[in-house]
């Protein structure tokens, strides 16, 4: 998820976005992809639930919260499509695990003892980044995936995961993103979903895609985060044909 700041066209294609997306009232249970949207899958899971866990030491109570409400908007969509929850969060209010200071990162989360042969044994960490951010301070927060090519398979299999949200460049500073917004666009990657439209493509992507979770891109108003917190119709129709 990118803020806006240095992609500032987005921001009035944003307004334009959200003013023209519809109200989601149903939820689309067949698997429906666009011609242009056939490469933008990250992979899935072969086993769900999926497990979630938060770094201990990291998230307020009230963050908490937010995270836990993101989680149950897959979870409920999912429950209302397919019959099941995708993501399992463990004890209320959420999983934590304390890594002991020793970080999964983008550059090491597919190398690291949680990718045993059997498959994924650990939970997929959220953590909230004060220091040490590499990603370019315009990402508001990035999860990194573990695609293992399967033989004749449409999807390739998810492994393991992990997701970085940047309260070094954000939420600390005059620039407050909407923390549920973010972590519910986050967990779109973590089941499989790329984004909406990508690069040159989302120039003049219609409002289907602006309007859609996965849309790579959210504005502020002044410091203030853009809310863009349900599972739009065009993420409704992908995340179907993952599972
Ligand atoms: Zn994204």
């Amino acid at each position: 998820m990118k803020s806006v700041r240095t992609y500032l066209c987005f921001v009035g294609l944003l307004v334009l976005g959200l003013a023209c997306a519809p109200k989601v009232t149903d939820v689309y249970k067949e698997c429906v992809v666009n011609t242009d949207q056939t490469t933008l899958f990250k992979g899935h899971w072969p086993q769900h639930p999926i497990p979630l866990a938060v770094e201990a030491v990291d998230f307020s109570a009230s963050e908490l919260v937010e995270v836990q409400a993101a989680i149950e908007k897959w979870n409920d969509f999912f429950d209302s499509s397919k019959g099941f929850k995708l993501y399992l969060t463990g004890s209320s209010p959420l999983a934590t695990i304390n890594s002991g200071g020793a970080r999964v990162t983008r550059g090491t989360v597919c190398s690291q003892t949680i990718v045993t042969p059997s498959g994924f044994s650990n939970s997929i960490k959220i953590y909230k980044t004060r220091s040490g951010w590499t990603y370019g301070s315009q990402v508001m927060a990035l999860t990194s995936l573990c695609p293992v090519t399967v033989s004749g398979a449409q999807f390739r299999n998810l492994v393991a995961a992990v997701m970085e949200i940047n309260y070094q460049d954000y939420f600390s500073t005059s620039l407050h993103p909407d923390l549920q917004s973010l972590v519910v666009h986050e967990l779109g990657h973590i089941l499989g979903l790329d984004h909406s439209c990508n690069g040159a493509g989302c120039t003049d992507a219609p409002d289907e895609y602006r309007s859609a979770l996965m849309y790579p891109a959210l504005g502020f108003d002044g410091t203030i985060g853009r809310v863009k917190r349900d599972v739009g119709m065009n993420d409704q129709q992908r995340a179907n044909c993952l599972y």
